[in-house]
Formats: C-alpha cells, sequence, structure tokens
C-alpha cells in the first residue's frame, strides 16, 4: 500500500523542507552521491549535476523552473563513477520516465538500476531565452517562488512555459521510489513525501525523515488538482496539434517544416532515448546499424516515439527553431494509442523486440 508522508514547511520555505528530507535520506541511507539540479551563479543556472556530500544538497533546486538537459541520460555514468554505495537522482517525471524507458531498453547497467529515483511533481519549465530574459528581471528565487504559490492550480500559465511543458499531461508520477508532490498543496504549509509501498518507506527510513502521515484529505486534494491540470495540457496539446494540421499535416509540409534544419544532430544528442534510430535513414552507416533492414529500423523508430519520455528537449536545443515537437508529439502519440502504451509505466512491456536489441 502507498504511503503518503507529510513534510511540514515551516518559516524557511518550501525548498528548505525539501532540502531537509534529501539530506535524511543521504544519512540514513548512506548515499555516495546524489544527481540533482543544482544552483549555481545566484540561481541562474540550474542544471543537472553530482552532489558527493551531504552539505551540497543545499543547491538542490528542482523548482526552478528550467531544464538545460534531460538527467536521465546522465544516469548510467553517474552509477558507474560512483561504485560501490547506494546513490539517489532527483528527477523531473519526464526524466524519470525516460530512465524507465532506459532501462526496459536495456541501454542502463545493474550499476544504475541501484540509483535510487527521487520524482518531484513539475510545474513546468521556461525555454532557456524566457528563463534568461525573467532573470534579468528578476531574482531567480522569486521567479519559483511564484510558480509554487499557483501548486495548487498548477503552476505558471501555460503560455510562458516552453512547448513541450504546455503539452505535458503526466507533471508527476506514482511510481519512484520517493515522490515530492506539490499539486493541489499550499506549499508554504506542507509538502508530500511519498513512496509506492510499505517496503519502500521501510527502506528509506522515511518514518525517521517525515514521522507525520498526510491526511486522506491532502493526498486526494493532490490527485484531483493532478487530474484537472492534466485535462487542461491534454486541451492546450490538441489546439497546439491542430495548429500544426492547419499548416499542413501532409509529407511535403512536414518537411517543409525542416526548412531551417541544418542537420547539426543536436536534437538528436538531447533526446536521451535516441540510440540511432535514425541512422539508416540519415545515411548513417556504422557497424552496429549498418547491417539492419529497413523494417527493423522502422520496428525501432516506433520503439522510440513509443518511449518518447515528452521531455521537449529536442525542440528546447535546436538553434534554428525547428518545431520538432508539431512532428514528434503527435507521431508518438499515434504510435502509443495504436499499441495502447504509456512511457513510465515499469509494469508494460516495450513492444515489438527487434532481432539484435
Ligand atoms: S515535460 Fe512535463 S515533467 Fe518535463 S519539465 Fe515539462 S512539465 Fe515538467
Ligand atoms: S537541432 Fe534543429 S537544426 Fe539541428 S538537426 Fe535537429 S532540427 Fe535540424
Ligand atoms: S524525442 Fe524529444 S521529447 Fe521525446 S524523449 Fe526525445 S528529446 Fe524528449
Amino acid at each position: 500500500m502507498r504511503v503518503n508522508r507529510l513534510v511540514e514547511v515551516d518559516e524557511a520555505g518550501p525548498l528548505a523542507a525539501l532540502q531537509a528530507v534529501l539530506h535524511g535520506l543521504w544519512e540514513r541511507n548512506g548515499l555516495v552521491a546524489m544527481l540533482a539540479p543544482l544552483e549555481s551563479e545566484g540561481g541562474r543556472e540550474v542544471s543537472p549535476q553530482i552532489a558527493e556530500e551531504p552539505r551540497a544538497v543545499a543547491a538542490v533546486n528542482p523548482f526552478a523552473p528550467v531544464m538545460p538537459a534531460n538527467a536521465a541520460a546522465l544516469v548510467v555514468d553517474f552509477a558507474r563513477e560512483h561504485q560501490p554505495g547506494p546513490l539517489a537522482a532527483v528527477l523531473r517525471p519526464c526524466e524519470w520516465r525516460a530512465v524507465v524507458e532506459l532501462r526496459k531498453r536495456r541501454r542502463t547497467t545493474p550499476e544504475a538500476d541501484r540509483v535510487t529515483t527521487i520524482a518531484v511533481d513539475c510545474l513546468g519549465c521556461h525555454s532557456a531565452g524566457v528563463w534568461s530574459e525573467r532573470t534579468r528581471a528578476a531574482s531567480p528565487s522569486d521567479i519559483w517562488r511564484e510558480a509554487l504559490t499557483y501548486a495548487d492550480q498548477g503552476g505558471f500559465t501555460p503560455q510562458s512555459l516552453r512547448r513541450g511543458c504546455q503539452m505535458c499531461t503526466a507533471p508527476a508520477v506514482r511510481d519512484a521510489e520517493l515522490t515530492i508532490g506539490l499539486f493541489g498543496l499550499n506549499t508554504s504549509c506542507a509538502l508530500l513525501a511519498s513512496c509506492p509501498d510499505e517496503a519502500t518507506d521501510a527502506r528509506l527510513h522515511m518514518a525517521e525523515i517525515a514521522p507525520r502521515l498526510a491526511s486522506e484529505e491532502l493526498v486526494v486534494r493532490r490527485e484531483v488538482a493532478l487530474g484537472e491540470l492534466a485535462e487542461r495540457r491534454g486541451r492546450q496539446r490538441d489546439i497546439l496539434s491542430q495548429e500544426a494540421q492547419r499548416r499542413g499535416g501532409g509529407l511535403a509540409e512536414v518537411l517543409g517544416l525542416f526548412a531551417n534544419c541544418s542537420l547539426c544532430g543536436d536534437c538528436l544528442d538531447a533526446c536521451p532515448l535516441y540510440n540511432g534510430e535514425l541512422a539508416g535513414m540519415l545515411g548513417v552507416r556504422s557497424a552496429r546499424h549498418g547491417g539492419r533492414s529497413l523494417l527493423a529500423e522502422l520496428v525501432e523508430l516506433g520503439r522510440w516515439l513509443a518511449s518518447c519520455s515528452g521531455c521537449g528537449m529536442c525542440e528546447e536545443v535546436c538553434s534554428c527553431r525547428v518545431p520538432l515537437l508539431d512532428i514528434v508529439s503527435p507521431l508518438s502519440q499515434r504510435v502509443r494509442d495504436e499499441i495502447a502504451y504509456r512511457p513510465g509505466d515499469r509494469a508494460a512491456a516495450l513492444p515489438w523486440v527487434a532481432s539484435g536489441s
């Protein structure tokens, strides 16, 4: 049974309360290191980095609405470079989904499986440009504090978020070993810390870190807020996808979206799940991909789209402003609908096992 604990927030604020939970986890579980969004430059820079000692938790800030990279791509190296000993990673839901999909696609290692995943409800991110503009006009802490004050309603207005986040219908996860809940809550008073079952709660020593159980009313409030947010984001996704279709959904129009593409490959490098699925189509032959049939390539392409975590990093890094999500988002949605698959669902097997994978 799920265990929901109350994280009380005092005058030091919700970030300090979250950091206290992470510090408690570190101490009680003897962590060796933690991969987490760490602040630098007075909070203007926030990127996934490795904290090597518990006091570095004071720089962890998953509330800052900026995401320069999908941290899932770093988990394997993080685990390889820090062994032996327990590890933890603080992730956004789309990063957590990508970790799950990487595991299913056998792109991780046994060392990476020992990383305890901590997923924080995500209020959405700005694009790098909007974030840097906003931090020129206001202090970074004012910006993320403002977002937290709207946590009970779902965070910033969608228009100020990058497009991937405007369409994200799953800004929270249930199956991480620890979930930090924000939605539907007055975050100046309380956060939620929940584990998927009693065994995980006991293994992580959560009763020592957050002794009080959360009320059923608080838990339900979060679920309701999440449901409403998912509905709003779903409507937003439909609007954006209808706009894309109005601009034209035929092959010529789709190819037209790439008119500005410089073939730099940055979008593929930014995708935590890309593993050469387009290599054949792009004419890149390697020892690993050179011998595959067209069918095998299509199968792998379908698996990639099915696994897409919706992080939007492919579009975010494109300096030529190619609207990649106009292609990736409807395509991956159609593939998932077709095969009734949900990325990040640990129980569901990844379909289509291509030979040699
Ligand atoms: S895609 Fe979803 S989980 Fe990822 S940063 Fe945006 S809102 Fe958060
Ligand atoms: S990042 Fe943009 S310009 Fe570069 S290959 Fe991808 S779509 Fe083309
Ligand atoms: S295809 Fe784009 S949105 Fe999907 S996981 Fe890769 S980078 Fe994220």
